[in-house]
């Protein structure tokens, strides 16, 4: 098991935000957290990444307890639906930054950026400056700077929210993809039925600071509180 989050509880000032969140994730797998806004899924993925702070409850990344441990030294990615780019470095430069302040051999890190690069159809666009690239282009660009140190998790919180429709379920394809390719372990946090389904190998629900996580998307599918059956009620009825 690649991650186990056990009875992580929050609360900001006296409202509870997180109630005794448990999850487990296995390695090279999506878990996709379906909830509406406000319901405590930011709260939980920053508490992984350890920009906040749990009240109670523990996180264990590969056998180790990570709960004392700064952000830099977990190595979670969190990347959010603004794509953090630096704006005076070219495409390359921006997705080889995680290696250079790792202070990587040259050769490496142009062949491991130019390896991402391709992966992410921007060979195109290589030494384009961030203000040139389209939102799904930036996205690819972000997604380029996260895998690049290998992260053990990365922790994707609505990172295709800004796109329109079609680059968006682009994005989601891609992704699938790049995540085989490199291996990659994610929670992918969403209020979006379908994305929830398409992106996860399994599904979560979170509800006011609850989550619910199910034995495999059929029970999700069927649980009358993810919405997704009113969802199909809708298409049938039209
Ligand atoms: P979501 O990501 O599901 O939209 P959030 O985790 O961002 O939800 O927020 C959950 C709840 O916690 C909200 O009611 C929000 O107002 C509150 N909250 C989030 N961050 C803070 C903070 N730093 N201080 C006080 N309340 C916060």
């Amino acid at each position: 098991m690649l991650l186990s989050v056990q009875h992580i509880n929050k609360k900001y000032k006296q409202e509870q935000v997180l109630s005794d969140v448990n999850l487990t994730i296995e390695a090279k797998h999506t878990l996709s957290v379906l909830g509406k806004s406000g319901c405590g899924k930011t709260t939980l993925l920053k508490i992984l990444a350890g920009i906040e702070v749990q009240d109670k409850g523990t996180i264990i990344l590969n056998n180790i307890n990570i709960d004392a441990l700064p952000p830099n030294q977990r190595k979670i990615v969190y990347m959010s639906q603004e794509p953090l780019l630096f704006p005076h470095l070219t495409v390359f430069e921006n997705i080889a930054f995680g290696l250079r302040i790792r202070k990587e051999k040259n050769d490496i890190i142009n062949t491991r950026a130019d390896e991402l690069i391709e992966a992410l159809g921007l060979t195109a666009h290589r030494l384009k400056m961030p203000e040139q690239l389209s939102g799904g282009q930036k996205q690819r660009v972000n997604f380029g700077r996260a895998l690049i140190i290998n992260p053990p998790l990365l922790l994707l919180d609505e990172p295709f929210g800004n796109l329109d429709t079609q680059t968006r379920a682009e994005m989601q394809l891609l992704f699938k993809e790049i995540a085989t390719q490199f291996s990659s372990s994610a929670i992918f946090v969403t209020h979006d039925i379908k994305e929830a389904l398409i992106m996860g190998d399994s599904v979560g629900y979170m509800k006011e600071g609850s989550l619910k996580t199910y034995a495999d998307k059929q029970s999700f599918i069927t649980d009358s509180d993810t919405g997704v059956q009113q969802e199909l009620a809708f298409w049938k009825n039209l």
